[in-house]
Protein backbone atom coordinates (compact mmCIF):
# COMPACT_ATOMS: atom_id res chain seq x y z
CA UNK A 1 0.00 0.00 0.00
CA UNK A 2 1.24 3.22 -0.63
CA UNK A 3 2.90 4.99 2.70
CA UNK A 4 1.70 8.42 2.40
CA UNK A 5 -2.14 7.46 1.95
CA UNK A 6 -1.76 4.82 4.72
CA UNK A 7 -0.52 7.80 6.97
CA UNK A 8 -3.49 9.85 5.51
CA UNK A 9 -6.08 7.14 6.40
CA UNK A 10 -5.00 7.52 9.94
CA UNK A 11 -5.90 10.91 10.21
CA UNK A 12 -8.92 11.11 12.11
CA UNK A 13 -12.19 13.45 10.26
CA UNK A 14 -10.20 12.99 6.79
CA UNK A 15 -11.66 11.57 3.82
CA UNK A 16 -8.97 10.32 1.42
CA UNK A 17 -9.28 8.57 -1.89
CA UNK A 18 -6.50 7.61 -4.72
CA UNK A 19 -6.22 8.42 -8.35
CA UNK A 20 -9.41 11.64 -7.55
CA UNK A 21 -9.91 12.66 -11.58
CA UNK A 22 -9.80 16.21 -11.06
CA UNK A 23 -11.66 17.00 -14.03
CA UNK A 24 -14.23 15.94 -11.89
CA UNK A 25 -13.72 18.97 -8.96
CA UNK A 26 -13.03 21.52 -11.77
CA UNK A 27 -15.13 24.04 -13.80
CA UNK A 28 -13.25 23.19 -16.97
CA UNK A 29 -13.96 19.60 -16.27
CA UNK A 30 -10.74 19.09 -18.14
CA UNK A 31 -7.46 17.39 -16.64
CA UNK A 32 -6.20 13.95 -15.30
CA UNK A 33 -5.82 12.56 -11.50
CA UNK A 34 -4.84 13.77 -8.63
CA UNK A 35 -2.95 10.53 -7.06
CA UNK A 36 -3.93 11.64 -3.52
CA UNK A 37 -6.80 13.50 -2.84
CA UNK A 38 -7.90 14.73 0.66
CA UNK A 39 -10.45 16.63 2.51
CA UNK A 40 -11.50 17.85 6.07
CA UNK A 41 -13.24 20.35 7.71
CA UNK A 42 -11.04 20.35 10.85
CA UNK A 43 -7.91 22.88 11.05
CA UNK A 44 -6.15 19.81 13.13
CA UNK A 45 -6.85 17.26 10.73
CA UNK A 46 -5.45 19.50 7.47
CA UNK A 47 -2.71 20.65 9.39
CA UNK A 48 -1.80 17.01 10.50
CA UNK A 49 -2.72 16.23 6.55
CA UNK A 50 -0.02 18.79 5.69
CA UNK A 51 2.71 17.93 7.86
CA UNK A 52 2.30 14.24 6.39
CA UNK A 53 2.75 15.48 2.58
CA UNK A 54 5.32 17.51 3.39
CA UNK A 55 7.09 14.43 4.93
CA UNK A 56 6.47 12.79 2.00
CA UNK A 57 8.50 14.73 -0.13
CA UNK A 58 6.06 14.51 -2.85
CA UNK A 59 4.07 17.54 -4.74
CA UNK A 60 0.80 19.07 -2.49
CA UNK A 61 -1.61 21.73 -2.92
CA UNK A 62 -4.55 23.42 -2.04
CA UNK A 63 -7.84 23.46 -4.13
CA UNK A 64 -11.43 25.20 -2.94
CA UNK A 65 -14.49 24.84 -5.93
CA UNK A 66 -12.31 24.43 -8.62
CA UNK A 67 -13.32 27.30 -10.60
CA UNK A 68 -10.04 28.56 -11.65
CA UNK A 69 -7.83 26.01 -12.44
CA UNK A 70 -6.31 23.98 -14.95
CA UNK A 71 -5.30 20.72 -14.84
CA UNK A 72 -2.57 19.30 -16.97
CA UNK A 73 -3.85 16.29 -19.18
CA UNK A 74 -1.58 13.93 -16.96
CA UNK A 75 -3.29 14.69 -14.22
CA UNK A 76 -1.37 15.84 -10.57
CA UNK A 77 1.45 13.39 -9.19
CA UNK A 78 0.74 14.49 -5.84
CA UNK A 79 -1.51 15.28 -3.06
CA UNK A 80 -4.48 17.65 -3.69
CA UNK A 81 -6.05 18.77 0.00
CA UNK A 82 -9.53 21.03 0.31
CA UNK A 83 -10.43 22.25 3.44
CA UNK A 84 -14.10 21.87 2.90
CA UNK A 85 -15.54 23.56 6.51
CA UNK A 86 -18.40 26.18 5.74
CA UNK A 87 -19.33 27.65 8.57
CA UNK A 88 -20.42 31.32 8.69
CA UNK A 89 -21.58 33.39 11.80
CA UNK A 90 -22.25 37.50 12.24
CA UNK A 91 -21.87 39.32 15.23
CA UNK A 92 -23.43 42.82 14.68
CA UNK A 93 -21.47 44.17 11.25
CA UNK A 94 -18.88 41.99 11.60
CA UNK A 95 -19.07 38.39 9.95
CA UNK A 96 -16.51 35.19 10.54
CA UNK A 97 -16.20 33.21 7.83
CA UNK A 98 -14.56 29.50 7.45
CA UNK A 99 -12.56 29.31 4.35
CA UNK A 100 -14.18 26.47 2.48
CA UNK A 101 -17.65 27.91 2.44
CA UNK A 102 -19.29 28.82 -0.91
CA UNK A 103 -18.77 32.81 -1.31
CA UNK A 104 -22.19 32.48 -2.83
CA UNK A 105 -23.67 31.46 0.32
CA UNK A 106 -22.08 34.01 2.37
CA UNK A 107 -22.94 36.87 -0.01
CA UNK A 108 -26.79 35.31 0.62
CA UNK A 109 -25.64 35.42 4.42
CA UNK A 110 -24.69 39.32 4.11
CA UNK A 111 -27.78 40.06 2.40
CA UNK A 112 -30.00 38.12 4.31
CA UNK A 113 -29.27 40.01 7.34
CA UNK A 114 -28.93 43.43 5.40
CA UNK A 115 -25.11 44.09 5.72
CA UNK A 116 -23.41 45.61 2.64
CA UNK A 117 -20.28 45.22 0.94
CA UNK A 118 -20.29 41.85 -0.63
CA UNK A 119 -23.20 42.03 -3.04
CA UNK A 120 -21.46 43.02 -6.33
CA UNK A 121 -19.61 39.61 -5.51
CA UNK A 122 -22.75 38.14 -6.46
CA UNK A 123 -22.51 35.20 -8.62
CA UNK A 124 -18.90 34.38 -8.65
CA UNK A 125 -18.01 31.12 -8.56
CA UNK A 126 -16.03 29.30 -5.62
CA UNK A 127 -14.98 29.60 -2.08
CA UNK A 128 -14.31 31.74 0.00
CA UNK A 129 -10.78 30.87 0.67
CA UNK A 130 -9.89 31.19 -2.92
CA UNK A 131 -11.88 34.72 -3.35
CA UNK A 132 -9.02 36.11 -0.55
CA UNK A 133 -6.21 33.99 -1.73
CA UNK A 134 -6.79 35.62 -5.40
CA UNK A 135 -8.96 39.04 -3.66
CA UNK A 136 -12.02 38.20 -6.31
CA UNK A 137 -14.00 41.15 -7.05
CA UNK A 138 -16.28 42.40 -9.50
CA UNK A 139 -18.00 45.74 -10.64
CA UNK A 140 -15.33 47.99 -9.47
CA UNK A 141 -14.99 46.09 -5.52
CA UNK A 142 -13.02 43.44 -4.51
CA UNK A 143 -13.00 41.43 -1.21
CA UNK A 144 -10.13 42.97 -0.31
CA UNK A 145 -12.10 45.86 0.89
CA UNK A 146 -14.31 44.21 3.24
CA UNK A 147 -11.68 41.60 4.96
CA UNK A 148 -10.37 42.66 8.94
CA UNK A 149 -8.65 39.73 9.16
CA UNK A 150 -7.22 36.27 7.91
CA UNK A 151 -6.27 33.00 9.64
CA UNK A 152 -4.30 30.95 8.12
CA UNK A 153 -1.35 28.14 8.52
CA UNK A 154 1.99 29.07 7.27
CA UNK A 155 3.99 26.19 7.18
CA UNK A 156 4.59 26.13 11.27
CA UNK A 157 1.85 27.80 12.92
CA UNK A 158 -1.36 29.56 12.29
CA UNK A 159 -1.27 32.74 12.50
CA UNK A 160 -3.84 36.01 11.78
CA UNK A 161 -2.86 38.83 9.02
CA UNK A 162 -4.75 42.04 9.15
CA UNK A 163 -5.93 43.78 5.94
CA UNK A 164 -2.54 45.14 5.32
CA UNK A 165 -0.56 42.03 6.22
CA UNK A 166 -2.91 40.83 3.04
CA UNK A 167 -1.06 42.76 1.13
CA UNK A 168 -3.89 43.13 -1.29
CA UNK A 169 -3.76 44.37 -4.98
CA UNK A 170 -5.89 43.82 -7.81
CA UNK A 171 -6.29 40.20 -8.10
CA UNK A 172 -3.51 39.42 -5.93
CA UNK A 173 -2.17 39.06 -2.10
CA UNK A 174 0.10 37.83 0.30
CA UNK A 175 -0.86 34.57 0.07
CA UNK A 176 -0.26 34.32 -3.76
CA UNK A 177 3.38 34.75 -3.27
CA UNK A 178 3.22 32.16 -0.42
CA UNK A 179 1.83 28.76 -2.26
CA UNK A 180 2.37 26.98 1.07
CA UNK A 181 0.46 29.52 3.28
CA UNK A 182 -3.19 27.63 3.65
CA UNK A 183 -5.95 30.13 4.03
CA UNK A 184 -8.81 28.65 7.19
CA UNK A 185 -10.87 31.37 7.62
CA UNK A 186 -11.55 35.21 7.58
CA UNK A 187 -13.40 38.27 9.32
CA UNK A 188 -14.87 40.80 7.57
CA UNK A 189 -16.57 44.14 8.33
CA UNK A 190 -19.63 44.81 6.69
CA UNK A 191 -22.16 47.76 6.91
CA UNK A 192 -25.87 48.02 7.75
CA UNK A 193 -28.06 48.62 5.03
CA UNK A 194 -31.44 47.77 3.37
CA UNK A 195 -31.83 44.02 2.48
CA UNK A 196 -34.25 44.39 -0.24
CA UNK A 197 -32.16 47.00 -2.03
CA UNK A 198 -29.84 44.41 -1.87
CA UNK A 199 -31.01 41.89 -3.00
CA UNK A 200 -32.17 43.77 -5.76
CA UNK A 201 -28.04 44.96 -6.63
CA UNK A 202 -26.92 40.82 -6.03
CA UNK A 203 -30.02 39.87 -8.22
CA UNK A 204 -29.61 42.41 -11.18
CA UNK A 205 -25.42 41.24 -11.24
CA UNK A 206 -26.35 37.53 -11.43
CA UNK A 207 -29.17 38.35 -14.36
CA UNK A 208 -26.13 39.70 -16.15
CA UNK A 209 -23.57 36.76 -15.68
CA UNK A 210 -25.69 33.80 -16.33
CA UNK A 211 -25.67 35.40 -19.61
CA UNK A 212 -22.17 36.28 -20.25
CA UNK A 213 -21.58 32.83 -18.32
CA UNK A 214 -23.97 30.38 -18.40
CA UNK A 215 -24.13 27.92 -15.20
CA UNK A 216 -23.47 24.73 -17.50
CA UNK A 217 -20.56 26.44 -19.42
CA UNK A 218 -17.21 24.94 -18.68
CA UNK A 219 -14.88 27.29 -18.06
CA UNK A 220 -12.56 29.63 -15.59
CA UNK A 221 -14.32 33.42 -16.29
CA UNK A 222 -11.90 35.06 -17.76
CA UNK A 223 -8.63 33.39 -18.36
CA UNK A 224 -6.73 36.87 -18.49
CA UNK A 225 -6.37 39.32 -15.99
CA UNK A 226 -6.99 43.23 -16.36
CA UNK A 227 -4.26 45.85 -17.16
CA UNK A 228 -4.30 48.71 -14.83
CA UNK A 229 -4.00 51.74 -17.04
CA UNK A 230 -1.70 53.01 -14.67
CA UNK A 231 0.90 49.96 -15.05
CA UNK A 232 0.70 49.72 -19.01
CA UNK A 233 3.68 51.21 -20.79
CA UNK A 234 2.75 55.00 -21.85
CA UNK A 235 2.51 54.48 -25.82
CA UNK A 236 0.13 51.69 -25.12
CA UNK A 237 -2.11 53.47 -22.43
CA UNK A 238 -2.19 56.96 -24.80
CA UNK A 239 -3.90 54.74 -27.81
CA UNK A 240 -6.34 53.05 -24.97
CA UNK A 241 -9.73 55.11 -26.10
CA UNK A 242 -10.76 56.94 -22.65
CA UNK A 243 -14.27 55.12 -23.28
CA UNK A 244 -12.25 51.57 -22.99
CA UNK A 245 -11.16 51.91 -19.44
CA UNK A 246 -13.36 50.93 -16.20
CA UNK A 247 -12.47 51.53 -12.84
CA UNK A 248 -9.00 52.56 -14.19
CA UNK A 249 -8.62 49.33 -15.87
CA UNK A 250 -8.02 48.15 -19.87
CA UNK A 251 -9.71 44.99 -20.01
CA UNK A 252 -7.58 42.15 -21.30
CA UNK A 253 -10.24 41.65 -24.22
CA UNK A 254 -9.67 44.95 -25.43
CA UNK A 255 -6.61 43.85 -26.92
CA UNK A 256 -7.80 40.43 -27.26
CA UNK A 257 -10.25 41.69 -29.91
CA UNK A 258 -7.89 43.43 -31.81
CA UNK A 259 -5.47 40.68 -32.23
CA UNK A 260 -9.41 38.52 -33.88
CA UNK A 261 -9.46 36.25 -30.56
CA UNK A 262 -13.56 35.91 -30.57
CA UNK A 263 -14.38 32.41 -31.63
CA UNK A 264 -11.04 31.06 -31.99
CA UNK A 265 -10.73 27.23 -31.14
CA UNK A 266 -8.55 24.32 -30.86
CA UNK A 267 -9.89 21.31 -30.68
CA UNK A 268 -12.89 21.73 -28.52
CA UNK A 269 -12.05 24.86 -26.95
CA UNK A 270 -13.42 28.19 -27.68
CA UNK A 271 -12.87 31.86 -26.83
CA UNK A 272 -16.72 32.83 -27.23
CA UNK A 273 -17.90 34.65 -30.21
CA UNK A 274 -19.04 37.77 -27.57
CA UNK A 275 -16.11 37.83 -25.24
CA UNK A 276 -12.78 37.55 -26.30
CA UNK A 277 -11.94 37.22 -22.52
CA UNK A 278 -13.94 33.78 -21.94
CA UNK A 279 -12.60 30.50 -23.36
CA UNK A 280 -14.74 27.32 -22.59
CA UNK A 281 -14.48 23.69 -22.84
CA UNK A 282 -17.32 22.70 -25.44
CA UNK A 283 -17.06 19.20 -24.06
CA UNK A 284 -14.28 17.00 -25.18
CA UNK A 285 -11.42 19.40 -24.74
CA UNK A 286 -8.05 18.94 -23.56
CA UNK A 287 -5.77 20.96 -21.30
CA UNK A 288 -3.06 20.82 -24.15
CA UNK A 289 -5.32 22.65 -26.73
CA UNK A 290 -6.27 24.96 -23.94
CA UNK A 291 -2.89 26.01 -22.87
CA UNK A 292 -1.62 25.70 -26.71
CA UNK A 293 -5.11 28.44 -27.69
CA UNK A 294 -3.58 30.80 -24.20
CA UNK A 295 -0.21 31.06 -25.51
CA UNK A 296 -1.33 31.59 -28.99
CA UNK A 297 -3.18 34.45 -28.02
CA UNK A 298 -0.39 35.98 -25.62
CA UNK A 299 1.63 35.63 -28.01
CA UNK A 300 -0.62 37.28 -30.69
CA UNK A 301 -0.99 40.46 -28.45
CA UNK A 302 2.65 40.34 -27.57
CA UNK A 303 3.46 40.92 -31.09
CA UNK A 304 0.68 43.51 -31.55
CA UNK A 305 0.83 45.30 -28.19
CA UNK A 306 4.52 44.71 -26.84
CA UNK A 307 2.43 43.82 -23.39
CA UNK A 308 2.30 40.41 -21.81
CA UNK A 309 -1.40 39.08 -20.70
CA UNK A 310 -0.90 37.43 -17.51
CA UNK A 311 -3.39 34.42 -16.14
CA UNK A 312 -5.69 34.76 -13.60
CA UNK A 313 -6.15 31.02 -14.16
CA UNK A 314 -3.81 28.63 -12.08
CA UNK A 315 -2.27 25.92 -13.44
CA UNK A 316 -2.28 22.84 -11.68
CA UNK A 317 0.50 19.16 -12.77
CA UNK A 318 2.52 21.14 -15.61
C1 LIG B 1 -18.10 31.67 -14.69
C2 LIG B 1 -17.01 32.26 -13.84
C3 LIG B 1 -17.01 33.62 -13.56
C4 LIG B 1 -16.00 34.18 -12.76
N1 LIG B 1 -16.06 35.52 -12.48
C5 LIG B 1 -15.11 36.05 -11.67
C6 LIG B 1 -15.18 37.45 -11.32
O1 LIG B 1 -16.07 38.19 -11.73
N2 LIG B 1 -14.22 37.93 -10.49
C7 LIG B 1 -13.22 37.14 -9.99
O2 LIG B 1 -12.40 37.65 -9.23
N3 LIG B 1 -13.15 35.84 -10.32
C8 LIG B 1 -14.06 35.28 -11.15
N4 LIG B 1 -13.97 33.95 -11.49
C9 LIG B 1 -12.82 33.15 -11.06
C10 LIG B 1 -13.08 32.30 -9.79
O3 LIG B 1 -14.42 32.23 -9.50
C11 LIG B 1 -12.35 32.91 -8.60
O4 LIG B 1 -10.99 32.96 -8.87
C12 LIG B 1 -12.60 32.10 -7.32
O5 LIG B 1 -12.15 32.86 -6.23
C13 LIG B 1 -11.92 30.74 -7.33
O6 LIG B 1 -12.46 29.98 -6.26
P1 LIG B 1 -12.28 28.41 -6.11
O7 LIG B 1 -12.71 28.05 -4.74
O8 LIG B 1 -12.95 27.71 -7.22
O9 LIG B 1 -10.70 28.25 -6.21
P2 LIG B 1 -9.84 27.15 -6.98
O10 LIG B 1 -10.04 27.35 -8.44
O11 LIG B 1 -10.08 25.81 -6.43
O12 LIG B 1 -8.38 27.63 -6.58
C14 LIG B 1 -7.89 28.87 -7.01
C15 LIG B 1 -6.61 29.15 -6.24
O13 LIG B 1 -6.92 29.40 -4.88
C16 LIG B 1 -6.04 28.65 -4.04
N5 LIG B 1 -6.79 28.33 -2.82
C17 LIG B 1 -8.02 27.75 -2.73
N6 LIG B 1 -8.39 27.62 -1.45
C18 LIG B 1 -7.36 28.10 -0.69
C19 LIG B 1 -7.13 28.22 0.72
N7 LIG B 1 -8.03 27.82 1.62
N8 LIG B 1 -5.94 28.75 1.12
C20 LIG B 1 -5.01 29.15 0.22
N9 LIG B 1 -5.17 29.07 -1.12
C21 LIG B 1 -6.33 28.55 -1.56
C22 LIG B 1 -5.69 27.41 -4.85
O14 LIG B 1 -4.48 26.85 -4.43
C23 LIG B 1 -5.61 28.00 -6.25
O15 LIG B 1 -4.31 28.51 -6.48
C24 LIG B 1 -14.97 33.36 -12.28
C25 LIG B 1 -14.96 31.99 -12.56
C26 LIG B 1 -15.97 31.44 -13.33
C27 LIG B 1 -15.97 29.98 -13.63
Amino acid sequence: MDLTLARLSEIPNLTVSRDAPLSAYTRFAIGGEADLYAETESVESFIQALAVARASGRDYMVMGGGTNLIVSDLGFRGIMLRFVAQRILAAGERVACDAGAVLQDLVDFAIDRGLAGLETLAGIPGSVGAAVYGNAGAYGYSISERVRQVRFFDGECVRMLDNAGCEFHYRESVFKRHKDWIIFSTELRLAPADAGALRKTADDIVKVRNEKFPVTMKCAGSIFKNFLLAELPAAVAAAVPEKVVREGKVPAAYFLEQVGAKGMSRGDIHVATYHANLIYNAGGGTAADLCALIAELKARVRRQFGVELEEEVQYVGF
